[in-house]
């Protein structure tokens, strides 16, 4: 079957054959044209795109294979959504170790782009929480690699951007928890500053911790902002609280972007605002918590028929404060903002995978309309203050940076080389090699 290929961001447009796997004991189809493992195509920009060659969709692999509620340790096909993991194991007294801000990713897109979440302090990524996985290569080898066996494979396909094969099953090591509440608290803060002094404070009590950020706000209000933090809750909280709302739908992309400078603007006065008291202390469901985005079907359709662009970036930690502010002035002064602008501090925990992007230092995340040359003029503004610094942009998110950047931001990557797949590859990887 061939398709019109479109990652989250619905930028890059990209054609692709898709062959779907339904069999993990099945070998690899065989091609002339390079291949790419496809999971659920909530990477941003075009890292699980491949454009002219074959996508192979994974979400056919969807068996759970092994589960024990005494320890917690889960066997699954790659293609099983966390969203499914999460039904099965929560009423059992589990959670997910680490997860992204979306639950519908699947095991083997997680490992890919080893992904980080709001525990990233005290959790790491979900790189350090896979106790062993199988990869199946093009030529028809299977390994099992895992923290001792094969272990240079295992570190290059963790963060490994599908490139090193197919990973057919992995198992991980899932968290106790005790139901699906959680304690939370939302601070308002009104700059940058506040923001480094919460999240000090927070990191060593809290296991969750992340902050929303006013990027339309200048002047006095730059870097304002809603700073959120949360532990798993004991089994019985006093009130019961209110179920996860119904999921509302984007029904169709509409002929222009919803998103614009005054949209911008009136979301984040209001969304800031919304909160009047300085600190709210709420028991929550995991969902809204965890994914407050997933609550809208197809939210990424409201940027109309053009997509949009996300930006990810982490800088050091000697550089975060004066780096983030601006990062953030330049956003700001570029007139466009974000909706959802993202901050967090990376813990210290070293990543496991040669391309793994988390490391030390705080991190922004932003959504931009894909408003051409200007938004593109932006974003290489932003790269060349991290650039600066010695940061890195996030991969999974990205669909322009220069391949020069992205080499120096991943200086690994030439050690990584030796472990593609030769029948594998991708649109993001064709662009950042040339
Ligand atoms: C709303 C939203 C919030 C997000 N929040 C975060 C966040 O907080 N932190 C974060 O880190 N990311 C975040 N992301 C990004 C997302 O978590 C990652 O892009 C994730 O990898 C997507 O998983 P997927 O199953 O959709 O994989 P895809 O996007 O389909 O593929 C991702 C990569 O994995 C490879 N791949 C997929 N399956 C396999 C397999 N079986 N074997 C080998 N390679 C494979 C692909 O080739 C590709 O390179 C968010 C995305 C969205 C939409």
């Amino acid at each position: 079957m061939h398709a019109t290929g479109r990652s989250w961001g619905r930028y890059p447009v990209t054609t692709e054959k898709v062959i779907t796997l339904s069999d993990r004991h099945a070998p690899l189809p065989t091609s002339d044209v390079p291949m790419l493992p496809l999971g659920n195509a909530r990477s941003y920009g075009d890292s699980c795109l491949n454009d002219g060659g074959i996508l192979l969709a994974t979400r056919g692999l969807d068996h759970y294979m092994a589960f024990d509620p005494a320890t917690g340790v889960l066997t699954c096909e790659s293609g099983v959504l966390f969203s499914d993991i999460l039904d099965l194991v929560v009423p059992q007294g589990w959670f997910l170790p680490v997860t992204p801000g979306t639950r519908f990713v699947t095991v083997g897109g997680a490992i890919a782009n080893d992904v980080h979440g709001k525990n990233h302090h005290r959790a790491g990524s979900f790189g350090h929480h896979v106790l062993a996985l199988e990869l199946l290569r093009t030529d028809g080898t299977r390994m099992r690699c895992s923290p001792d066996e094969n272990t240079e494979w295992f570190d290059a396909t963790i963060g490994g951007l599908g490139l090193t094969g197919v990973i057919t099953w992995a198992t991980i090591q899932l968290r106790r928890v005790a139901g699906p509440w959680m304690s939370t608290e939302s601070h308002r803060f009104t700059n940058l500053d506040e923001f480094f002094a919460l999240s000090r404070e927070s990191d060593r009590d809290y296991e969750y911790t992340v902050s929303w950020i006013d990027c339309a706000a200048k002047g006095n209000a730059l870097g304002r902002g809603l700073f959120s933090r949360g532990n798993h809750a004991p089994a019985s909280p006093d009130r019961r609280p209110a179920a996860p709302a119904r999921r509302l739908a984007m029904p169709l992309t509409p002929p222009f972007s919803l998103v614009n400078p005054l949209s911008l603007r009136a979301f984040n006065q209001l969304y800031y605002h919304r909160q009047r008291k300085p600190v709210v202390h709420a028991t929550t469901h995991y969902a809204p918590f965890f994914y407050p985005l997933d609550g809208i079907t197809q939210w990424n359709r409201m940027y109309g028929p053009r997509g949009f662009l996300q930006y990810q970036c982490v800088v050091p930690p000697e550089a975060s404060e004066a780096t983030m502010a601006e990062l953030v002035r330049t956003i700001a002064a570029g007139g466009g903002g974000s909706f959802l602008a993202v901050l967090k501090q990376f813990g210290d925990r070293p990543s496991r995978g040669l391309l793994s992007f988390p490391r030390p230092g705080a991190t922004l995340a932003l959504d931009f309309p894909n408003g051409g040359a200007p938004t593109f003029a932006l974003l290489d503004r932003l790269d060349a203050i991290v650039d600066g610094v010695g940061g890195a942009v996030y991969p999974a998110k990205d669909a322009r940076m220069s391949g020069e950047r992205f080499r120096r931001y991943f200086p690994r990557w030439e050690a990584f080389t030796r472990f593609i797949d030769p029948g594998m590859s991708s649109s993001f990887w064709r662009r950042v090699m040339e």
